[in-house]
């Protein structure tokens, strides 16, 4: 019998049942995802702000 549930995290239709590994999610990343928004709780970081990285491109005339 095949169960099929959201992903909580993209709310994709995933299978619980022993094929998918990753339930209750739909995958790896959505896995990830979770657990990382845990972390951040845990530790409480608050600045979710994404580093430019390469932002500066010395230009050589
Ligand atoms: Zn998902």
């Amino acid at each position: 019998m095949n169960k099929i549930i959201y992903c909580p995290i993209c709310k994709n239709t995933t299978r619980l049942d022993s094929s998918n590994q990753h339930r209750p999610f739909c995958s790896d990343r959505c896995r990830l995802i979770d657990l990382g928004k845990w972390v951040d709780e845990k530790y409480g970081i608050a600045d979710a702000s994404t580093v430019d990285d390469e932002q500066t491109h010395p230009e050589i005339h």
